[in-house]
């Protein structure tokens, strides 16, 4: 099938915001003629400007356009696209949309059906990363009500996590402090789950309090080739979402560096995996030990520092993957230099909980200089649409060293001159000041357990 690939040369967009303007320079630098498929709300962003073309796909609501397989088909055929690129979040990880694709012959660029259904479903991911030998967190499958729950944490102890096993995003996961807790986490996570992502099923990790959540980037062409590209830390989140990463880790020993590439490697070897991914993994500060968490079977919105530390054009690689080309580099030629860090801008308003705040930029000023990148879908006079996602940029530097790097990132963020919305600009500006920041020293509980409930954030502070 179209698997087998055939160079791509007119590759259709299924996405939005900056992903989709990321995808589509790829193009640009690859001469690959790109369509970009927008919702009405969506018509006039960055994407479809700078696009060979753009075509509408439906409402503005993601569930009639962006999530319809059938629309994004439809209009790739219907403008001569012989390839898609699903970006991330959206239909990315389905696998009913990559077979979709398939039996329409167009390429997807991304892994094999068969590979997304493997690591996509998390339980199922656990299972192989095990057998493999990869370090999982403790726990337990088959947990079908609070009682098996309880029955957990009477044996091996609170606290612990449920999560759903289709969940991403942050979404379907809740924890367990005691027994009286059982009931509402297990009901809470298994409704979100199902109203989320279709499937109810919970699984149990224990708890671990403090932790840095690190992630390899890796790269495969299915013909035998995987590779890593270092790895990221992701570890100041709120809710379970990344606000800031940066690479490399500046907790991670030599020792687990080296052990921890190799885990993601074997990992995607064994699905003989294609295209960019991502394996996660989650290191306990406390004992020192790191686990495998899940794999994402796409490309990441981080994948910048990445991109940054290698010199290497993530996106074009895993098109020109999904094209039939093998890697057009090795293992030997990974070579990391200095420190990046990225900072995800998004419409809110942080001293209001995070609170979306959209509407017209009247002001947008992007900072530039030496090491700075900003990728964004959004210009001067651009009315960022209430429907989805709040992020309307990224802003990611280069620096020698860490500390070179943030010096750098608090001057693109003074530099970075936004009016008509909030932003969470502040909220960086400030973690990036901040002594557990500077210093390392933030787990993925920090921006909640500490940061927000020591940092004054009425209005008049700014
Ligand atoms: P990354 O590690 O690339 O940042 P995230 O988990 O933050 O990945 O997800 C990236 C985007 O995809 C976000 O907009 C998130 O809300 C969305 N997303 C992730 N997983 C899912 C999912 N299963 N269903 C719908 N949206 C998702
Ligand atoms: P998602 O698919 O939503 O990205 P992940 O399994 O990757 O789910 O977890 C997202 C985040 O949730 C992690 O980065 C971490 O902050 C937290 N988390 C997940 N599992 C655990 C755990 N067992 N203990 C502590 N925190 C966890
Ligand atoms: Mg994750």
């Amino acid at each position: 099938m179209s698997d087998a690939g055939r160079p791509i040369r007119r590759l259709f967009v299924a996405n939005r915001g900056e992903i989709a303007v990321r995808i589509v320079d790829a193009c640009r630098v690859l001469e690959i003629e790109s369509v970009v498929g927008v919702s009405d709300a969506d018509r006039d962003t960055m994407a479809a400007r700078l696009a060979n073309r753009s075509v509408c796909i439906g409402p503005a609501k993601a569930a009639e356009s962006y999530l319809r397989k059938e629309a994004i088909v439809a209009a790739a055929l219907g403008t001569g696209c012989d390839a898609v690129h699903p970006g991330y979040g959206f239909l990315s990880e389905r696998s009913e949309f990559r077979r979709y694709c398939d039996e329409h012959r167009l390429t997807f660029v991304g892994p094999s059906a068969a590979a997304m259904e493997a690591l996509g479903d998390k339980l199922s991911a656990r299972h192989i990363a095990e057998k493999l030998g990869l370090p999982t967190v403790p726990g337990a499958d088959n947990v079908r009500s609070p009682e098996d729950a309880r029955r957990f944490g009477e044996s091996a102890g609170y606290p612990f996590l449920l999560k759903a096993s289709a969940g991403g995003g942050g979404r379907g996961m809740r924890i367990v402090r005691s027994a009286k807790d059982a009931d509402a986490a297990y009901n809470g996570a298994s409704a979100e789950a199902l109203a989320a992502f279709g499937d109810a099923t919970l699984y149990i990790e224990r708890y671990i309090e403090r932790a840095r959540h690190i992630e390899v980037q890796v790269l495969g062409d299915g013909q035998g080739n995987v590779i890593h590209l270092g790895e990221r830390d992701c570890s100041t989140q709120r809710r379970h979402q990344k606000l800031i990463e940066e690479g490399p880790s500046p907790v991670l020993g030599e020792h687990d560096r080296v052990r921890m590439a190799a885990d993601a490697v074997r990992l995607a070897t064994h699905v003989q995996y294609k295209g960019a991914g991502t394996v996660e993994f989650i290191l306990d500060l406390d004992s020192k030990c790191y686990y495998f968490l899940e794999m994402n079977t796409r490309i990441q919105v981080e994948h910048p520092v990445t991109e940054m530390i290698t010199r290497r054009d993530l996106v074009a690689e895993m098109i020109l993957i999904a094209g039939g080309a093998p890697l057009s580099f090795s293992q030997a030629d990974v070579v990391t230099q200095g420190h990046a860090i990225e900072c995800r801008i998004n419409a809110e308003d942080f001293r209001s909980d995070f609170r979306p705040s959209p509407g017209q930029l009247t002001k947008w000023q992007i900072p530039t200089g030496p090491g700075i990148r900003v990728d964004s879908h959004c210009y001067a006079g651009y009315r960022v649409p209430p429907f989805y996602d709040s992020m309307i940029a990224k802003v990611i530097v280069l620096g020698s060293d860490r500390t070179d790097a943030i010096e750098k990132m608090k001057l693109a963020l003074d530099n970075f001159l936004v009016e008509g919305v909030k932003t969470t600009i502040p909220f960086h500006q400030l973690v990036l000041s901040h002594p557990d920041f500077t210093d390392s020293r933030v787990t993925t509980q920090w921006v909640e357990s500490v940061f927000l409930s020591t940092t004054t954030t009425s209005p008049d502070a700014s």
